[in-house]
This record gives C-alpha cells, structure tokens and sequence, in this order.
C-alpha cells in the first residue's frame, strides 16, 4: 500500500490551497510558495506534494488549510458586518435628521437629493443601474461624504432663511441636541417619563 495521498485527497488539497491563495493574494500556480507552506504546516520539509504522508499529514495538512481559510473568512466577515453596521448608521442619521430639515427650504428634496448622490460619483455611472441611485446604492465612505455635503447645503439654507438651529428642528420636529434643550430635558426627565395622559392633566 502506497504512503503517499491519493489523487482524491490531493484534489480536495489543491482546491482549499487554492482558495487561500484566493483570500491571501497569493499565486496559487507557485509550486515553491505551495511547497514552503505545505512544509510550514506539516513542521517537515516535503520536497513535492506526493511525499505528504497518506494519513496522518493529509488529516493535518486539510485541517491546517481549513483552519487558515475560516480565520480569513470569519476576518472578512466581520469587517463586512462593520462597514454595513456604519453605513446603516450614516443612513439613518441623513434620513432622520437632515432630509426632515431640508424639507422646511427644499420643495423636493428627493430629486435634490438624487442630483447630489450622482454628481458625488460620477465614476458610476458607466456600470451604474438604469434607475436613479439612491442612499442604498452607497456605501458607508461615501454616505459620509453625502452627509457632509447635506450638512453644510443645510446650513446655508437655515441662515439665509435666518433659523437658529434650534428654530429649524422644532420646525422640522427632529430631535434637537441644542443645550436649550438638553437642559430642558434633563430636567424635565421626571415629568417626561409619566404617562402622556398625566401630563396633560
Ligand atoms: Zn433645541
């Protein structure tokens, strides 16, 4: 009975070898980087893939692979969740604070909206949907930017028109952080935690 792995095991080999080299970067056809990290694992010098041992190195060797691949991916996955996580946030906050405000100086703040978004990345447009693009369509970088942009039009809008910022929220009913307020809210936290019948009794 041969020592060597068989030609199934070195398939099974080869492809999660090649999926490394995928998350890794690196040229999965370099035999010598294949050999040198087949080696690394194994904790031996193998001199071609047919001197890995059939049981017990092929075992490590799947395992050492595998295990190499799930770090990435739980890696990848993770940032993934985070750069989604930011964008959800950068979303909302341009939804629940600044369209409601430029709704008191803009008629349609959609289509404002749109123009802006598309003026911002132009380099989309060659492969960009048929559709407008919307808030969905960016991600977290640039929903910063777009907020930013929202931020500062807003501004010039709320002081042509003469607002106070405080002014412009309570107009626009979003939640106002001025100190006024932040004032009144901590010392009305009591009378704000009754029941509303309570309080307009
Ligand atoms: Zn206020």
């Amino acid at each position: 009975m041969s020592a060597t792995i068989t030609p199934a095991q070195r398939i099974v080999i080869i492809r999660l070898w090649s999926q490394v080299c995928k998350d890794r970067s690196w040229k999965a056809s370099d035999r010598d980087l294949r050999l040198a990290k087949f080696s690394e694992l194994l904790g031996r010098e193998i001199p071609s893939m047919d001197d890995i041992e059939r049981i017990d190195e092929c075992t490590k060797l799947m395992k050492s692979l595998k295990a190499m691949l799930g770090t990435d991916l739980n890696a990848a996955r993770e940032s993934d969740d985070q750069t989604i996580n930011q964008a959800r946030v950068i979303r909302s906050q341009i939804l629940d604070n600044l369209i409601p405000c430029l709704e008191l100086y803009i008629e349609d703040v959609r289509a404002y909206l749109t123009t802006i978004i598309e003026s911002k990345n132009r380099y989309r447009q060659t492969d960009r949907p048929t559709r407008e693009l919307t808030l969905m369509d960016l991600d977290a970088r640039q929903l910063k930017h777009i907020q930013y942009t929202l931020a500062g039009r807003l501004n010039t809008l709320r002081n042509k028109k003469g607002e106070t910022i405080h002014q412009m929220k309570t107009r626009a009913m979003v939640y106002c952080t001025c100190s006024e307020c932040t004032k009144g809210r901590a010392s009305h936290s009591v009378r704000a935690s009754l029941p509303p019948t309570t309080i307009a009794a």
